[in-house]
């Protein structure tokens, strides 16, 4: 299939752990994924994002060495966020030998380039999962929605991109006070600021890579027709590397992963307008 890179293996489904999927922004692949590895020593921690206390529209990442840090990363953080910080506390902690590491394809293809030149780093990085990624937004997109909403950010503590429900889903803002409030995704302010893609930054505009083609694991949202109204999320998995292929198999052999098979066909169509635009930038610049 033209426009996702090399592609090995595709497949459909979620983690078999109830509490993980529901906690997740999809299947929850990839925190299902990561704490089994955890768990199998496979890994010693993970480098996942998590919301930043110190200004909440944002992301920041961390080093995750127990299943509560990684079940605390779980969901998507709808802004540009780093992997840096969590990669330099593995780098200089001499219990870690083993990590995984979870970014968009930007942040993905370029820690290869680093780790190209890095080889104590190389030897730490046992795994990359890409989250796949039609394009992002600049925090201060979220700061007018919420004032679209009547809320200023300084009295907020928490922005919940994925809050709960799946296809479709909500998003939730936790303010100061402790007092919760729900957006349905859909006609929300949020939603139109994601759409306009006004606050796209500049380098989402010149970005060609959908499925994270430097990841060995590449996971996305299933939005297929047959899964419309479902609550509980549904993922694509696409692997890119051998690598890859053998982990997931090993996951769903471990019963951590519930995983069918699945085709191109359900990955274009589940994103047919993010593959499409991405494709149409590839072919621009010759890629
Ligand atoms: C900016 C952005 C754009 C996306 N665009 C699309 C799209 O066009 N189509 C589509 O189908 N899916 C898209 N996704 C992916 C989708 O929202 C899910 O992240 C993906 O399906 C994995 O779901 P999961 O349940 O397996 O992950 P979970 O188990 O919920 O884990 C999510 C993982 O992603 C990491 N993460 C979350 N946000 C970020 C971030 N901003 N930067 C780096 N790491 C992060 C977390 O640390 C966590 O490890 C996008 C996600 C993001 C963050
Ligand atoms: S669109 Fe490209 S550059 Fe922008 S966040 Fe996604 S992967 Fe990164």
């Amino acid at each position: 299939m033209n426009g996702v890179g090399i592609v090995d293996k595709i497949w459909i489904g979620h983690a078999t752990n109830q509490t993980i999927r529901l906690n997740s922004s999809s299947g929850g692949i990839v925190t299902g994924s990561l704490v089994a590895l955890l768990e199998s020593g496979f890994i010693d921690g993970a480098v996942v994002n998590v919301a930043d206390p110190t200004f909440v529209p944002n992301g920041k990442s961390i080093l995750a060495k127990t299943m509560d840090e990684l079940m605390q990363s779980s969901k998507s953080i709808y802004c540009m966020t780093e992997i840096s910080r969590g990669l330099n506390v593995a780098r200089y902690d001499d219990d870690i030998k083993r990590i995984a590491v979870v970014g968009l394809p930007c942040q993905i293809s370029k820690l290869r380039r680093m780790l190209d030149e890095d080889d104590a780093m190389r030897r730490k990085v046992v795994i990359c999962f890409g989250i796949m990624c039609g394009h992002n937004m600049q925090s201060v997109a979220t700061v007018k929605a919420l004032e679209e909403s009547g809320i200023n950010v300084v009295d907020v503590k928490k922005v919940t991109y994925r809050a709960h429900g799946w296809y479709p889903f909500n998003y939730a803002v936790e303010m100061n006070n402790g007092m919760i409030k729900d957006f349905a995704w859909a006609g929300s302010p949020l939603q139109k600021m994601w759409d306009s893609l006004k606050y796209m930054p500049s380098i989402c505009k010149r970005c060609s890579d959908f499925a994270a083609e430097s990841a060995d694991i590449a996971c996305c949202d299933a939005w297929l027709d047959r899964y419309r109204g479902t609550q509980e999320g549904y993922s694509i998995v696409l692997t890119h590397t051998k690598l890859g292929t053998d982990v997931i198999e090993d996951l769903i052999h471990k019963n951590a992963l519930k995983l069918e098979s699945g085709t191109a066909d359900d990955l274009y169509r589940s994103n047919y307008l993010q593959i499409d635009r991405k494709l149409a930038i590839k072919e621009m610049r010759n890629e």
